[in-house]
């Protein structure tokens, strides 16, 4: 098992693993259930966590995400600190949890 992908949300997640999946990469979401529970957990643990069950596929999974993602037009702004690409609607960086700029 190894983790290939933190979604922002449990619909980018569910479009991640449905592009897998029609790879033949079986995968799991982890953090599904977690997204009514905001404010009660660390806003990290939140995230749906995309795990790809073949370790040796997970290169792969890895190119198919990032095709998929390049592929979606969506409002989004770059970290300015880490460089990685959030939903505009996100008030802190996913990946190192500094304040991103309106
Ligand atoms: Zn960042």
């Amino acid at each position: 098992m190894k983790r290939v992908h933190i979604a922002p949300t449990l619909l980018d997640a569910q479009l991640a693993v449905d592009a897998l999946s029609s790879l033949g990469i079986v995968t799991h979401i982890f953090n599904a259930n977690a997204a009514g529970a905001l404010g009660e957990v660390p806003f990290m643990q939140a995230q749906p966590e995309i795990w790809v069950e073949d370790d040796t596929q997970a290169a792969r999974a890895c190119e198919a995400l990032s095709g998929l993602h390049n592929a979606l037009p969506r409002d989004e702004k770059n970290c300015p600190y880490c460089g990685e690409r959030n939903p505009g609607n996100f008030l802190s960086c996913w990946q190192c949890g500094r304040a991103l700029p309106d």
